[in-house]
């Protein structure tokens, strides 16, 4: 078979689901190439994965017999439909991005674990993958000794097996990425023990709710303190335009640069906000990094 693919957020992050694909279709015998409307011709097969719901749908011509649409920015705001096991647990083909994507390289990215506890109602995980932090792979289920590690868990330490798959990766002296957010509220000193042992390349935290104010800080603050990481490998992201003030937005932020972390904000519905509407000044002035660090004051930002 011919298979084309397209991956429709663009080519910024490695597509999981359509690098699995690319290793399945490879093992049958088939041919797997991006899907180029002028150059590519006829397909048997084209998938197009769509991650985000603000991603534009692919706007052109598609010559195939069959078209498979997959991703939650096709199925929101239920999960869709799930890989085959088999496709689901092979070793990723990431050699597809190494054009598009250099760190693909050396870089491998997966979960260990799926699910979470939480049921944040603003986070469509607990919906699409249930309300338990389960564990689906081991690290070698998609790595082969590549430099970098990223995690895409979104609750690795809410596992039960969390020092099984810490110990995975420690063995793997890899630098890790844990890119989705670990949960502050449940590190305890076993846990950070656990991370410091890794060799950490950035952990995200989450501060969502503001209401979390009390429980949170200290938490952050005995982090920090038993660490005593650089900032930059604290990265924290504190959504925005659910339903907190900009008073709490910039007092999230401020307290968290206080205490020696990244603040990083993530717009909700982002795209249905106007230009130059203030959250999104207000993002670009934080996630900016150098723009943050020079301008301690979101009034004096000019952006
Ligand atoms: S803790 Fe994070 S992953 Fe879990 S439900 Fe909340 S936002 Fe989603």
């Amino acid at each position: 078979m011919k298979i084309g693919l397209i991956d429709v957020d663009g080519h910024n992050f490695p597509n999981l689901p359509l690098m699995k694909l690319t290793a399945w279709h490879k093992q049958q015998g088939d041919s797997v190439e991006w899907y180029e409307v002028m150059f590519t011709g006829h397909c048997d097969r084209v998938y197009m994965s769509k991650v985000f719901t603000f991603s534009p749908d692919y706007e052109y011509y598609i010559d195939a017999d069959e078209i498979v649409r997959g991703g939650t920015g096709y199925s929101y705001p239920d999960g869709g439909k799930p890989l085959p096991d088999e496709i689901e647990h092979i070793y990723p083909d990431y050699s597809i991005y190494n054009d598009r994507i250099p760190e693909t390289k050396d870089t491998a990215y997966g979960f260990l674990t799926r699910g979470c506890p939480r049921g944040c109602d603003f986070c469509i995980v607990g919906e699409k993958e249930g309300r338990c932090s389960v564990k689906v792979a081991n690290l070698e289920g998609f790595w082969r000794g590549q430099k970098n590690i990223v995690l895409l868990d979104p609750n690795m330490f809410a596992c039960r097996e969390w020092k099984d798959l810490s110990r995975q990766l420690i063995d793997s002296g890899a630098w890790i990425d844990f890119s989705q957010g670990c949960d502050i509220r449940i590190m305890t000193e076993e846990k950070v023990d656990a991370l410091r042992q890794m060799k950490i390349k950035q952990v995200h935290f989450a501060w969502d709710k503001y209401e979390d104010r009390d429980m949170i800080i200290p938490k952050f603050r005995a982090f920090k303190e038993i660490t005593g990481w650089d900032k930059r490998k604290l990265a924290v992201y504190v959504l925005v335009n659910y339903n907190t003030t900009l008073e709490q937005d910039l007092e999230r932020i401020y307290t968290l640069r206080d205490l020696g972390f990244w603040p990083y904000v993530m717009v909700y519905e982002r795209e249905k906000l106007p230009k130059g509407h203030v959250l999104r000044r207000l993002q670009r002035w934080v996630n900016m990094r150098a723009v943050f660090d020079s301008t301690p004051r979101f009034e004096d930002y000019k952006g």
